[in-house]
């Protein structure tokens, strides 16, 4: 990193030469200091800010206060429980052996923060994925500018004043405005980059990180493929389909994208998930307290287009498709019968339309999805065991939840991100305060050590030495 460069032209210069003089402090704090910065923003998300925090994602896209309350409270509490939890054990020096070859002396290694740290988030869970890597970001010890997005401007407002409240600029400060405020702050030599967002602005941030050599983590998105095999439970499966893909109104990242279900049970299948449908939105969705709305004109509108595109192409419209401008409202929406060039089958959902194939043999499935790029989620739903194993030891995804779709996110003991397309790094748990912390190897000389005795001048007895090693150590 270019860490004398200097950037006086650049708006947020000044910021970033404020966290990068104080990151050695912020870096040195003990565990106690980052346990009481941990519950400090634990007591804002959960007390102080809760109501506002829920009225603000209402005021954005609509959102059910109870499931801002799951989705957006409770992850970030939680993340913060799991770091109080183990920390004092992530920061411990992990010792590890010392082969034979290396007698006299013993080795570890330990997490040290990375420092000056940029954090990008999205908008359709703004809280969560704004203050969940800020999380981890503290508990490794770093300090942090974040920049949440320009499309939900409510709750971008409360977590500016959060952060404020609870820290000095010196160590987390949180800048609002349109995509131009992250294209600046990208030219800084931040030492991680943690974003999450699109593929297509994935690849924007790695480029710009490779001027600094800044190292990344990359949350990405892309289609997650649902499949549900013959021997499924049919009334399990469309329940918790229903559940996973309307929540949120489908704008989530590990949402089912897309189904594949076998083709003798396709129209049980339908018929039960209208069921479910009605069961949790009534048989008006545009009435329910449980149903929220596309975030903006621009995101309603490309929905729209998917399913002009798909009733030009003759696609059978299952369940719903009525749509409503005035408040960005789609209705909950199943299609099938969609031939491949569709744009529903070609670019990531991310709202309430959900595509239908069928397949006659696992193996026409597995071969589709392997003809796309690695999906951040992949979800069965199937009693056989063999079919299970058949899908995941034959493809490759971030994730996969057997018989559920969307809660392997929320077990923070696993890793959560995706692979190549879908995402690099991970987050979560340790593997969050991993990425925002560097693993410096030490190794400490004790005595006099082996390795002297291999210094030149090199002769045959040195010779047989290193022979000796090769073969046996
Ligand atoms: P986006 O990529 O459009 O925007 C994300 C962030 O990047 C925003 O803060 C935005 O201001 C900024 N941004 C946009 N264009 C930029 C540019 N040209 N240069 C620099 N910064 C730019 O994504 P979005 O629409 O906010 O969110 C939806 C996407 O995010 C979907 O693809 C979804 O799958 C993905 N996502 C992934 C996860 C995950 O954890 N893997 C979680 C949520 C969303």
């Amino acid at each position: 990193m270019t860490e004398t460069k200097t950037y006086p032209e650049n708006k947020f210069w000044s910021l970033f030469e404020k966290q990068k003089v104080n990151k050695y402090r912020v870096g040195n704090s003990s565990y106690k200091q980052r346990i009481k910065k941990l519950n400090a923003v634990k007591k804002a998300v959960e007390f102080t800010y809760r109501d506002r925090i829920k009225q603000a994602l209402h005021d954005d896209f609509k959102k059910p206060f109870t499931e801002t309350d799951l989705t957006e409270i409770y992850p970030v509490v939680s993340e913060i429980k799991f770091a109080k939890k183990y920390l004092k054990s992530w920061l411990k020096k992990q010792k590890v052996k010392t082969p034979f070859s290396l007698i006299g002396s013993s080795s570890w290694y330990k997490y040290e923060p990375k420092g000056v740290c940029l954090i990008i988030s999205p908008w359709n869970f703004p809280l969560n994925l704004t203050f969940g890597p800020l999380v981890s970001a503290i508990a490794a010890g770093n300090t942090v500018i974040l920049k949440p997005s320009e499309m939900t401007p409510n709750i971008s407002g409360v977590m500016a004043e959060i952060v404020k409240e609870l820290f000095d600029e010196n160590e987390v400060a949180l800048v609002q405005g349109e995509v131009e405020v992250s294209q600046e702050l990208l030219k800084l030599p931040f030492n991680h980059i943690f974003f999450t967002g699109s593929p297509a602005v994935g690849r924007i941030v790695m480029k710009s990180a490779a001027q600094h050599l800044t190292s990344v983590t990359l949350e990405l998105g892309g289609k997650s493929p649902t499949i549900v095999d013959k021997s499924a439970n049919i009334k399990s499966a469309a329940q918790k389909i229903a559940w996973g893909k309307f929540m949120n109104n489908g704008q989530i990242c590990v949402s089912p994208d897309y189904l594949f279900i076998h083709e003798d049970i396709k129209a049980d299948f339908v018929k039960e998930f209208k069921l479910q449908l009605n069961s949790f939105y009534s048989d008006d969705a545009s009435m329910s307290q449980s149903y929220c709305r596309i975030v903006n004109e621009k995101h309603y509108t490309r929905l729209v287009e998917h399913i002009e595109n798909a009733k030009q192409l003759k696609a059978k419209i299952d369940v719903g498709g009525q749509t409503d401008s005035r408040e960005n409202y789609i209705e909950p929406t199943v299609i099938s019968d969609l031939p491949d060039e569709a744009s529903l089958l070609q670019e990531e959902i991310f709202g309430p339309i959900l595509p239908v194939k069928t397949y006659a043999a696992m193996d026409e499935a597995i071969t589709y999805i392997n003809s796309k790029e690695k999906p951040l989620a992949l979800y069965i739903y199937s009693k056989n065991k063999k079919i299970v194993n058949q899908i995941i030891d034959n493809t490759r995804a971030g994730s996969t939840c057997i018989n559920n779709n969307v809660i392997q996110y929320s077990n923070h003991h696993l890793p959560f991100g995706g692979t190549n397309n879908s995402g690099i790094g991970k987050s979560h748990g340790i593997f969050g305060f991993q990425e925002f912390s560097n693993m410096r190897s030490v190794l400490k000389q004790h005595t006099k050590g082996s390795i002297e005795l291999l210094f030149p001048p090199y002769n045959n007895l040195k010779q047989k030495i290193v022979d000796l090693t090769i073969k046996w150590f």
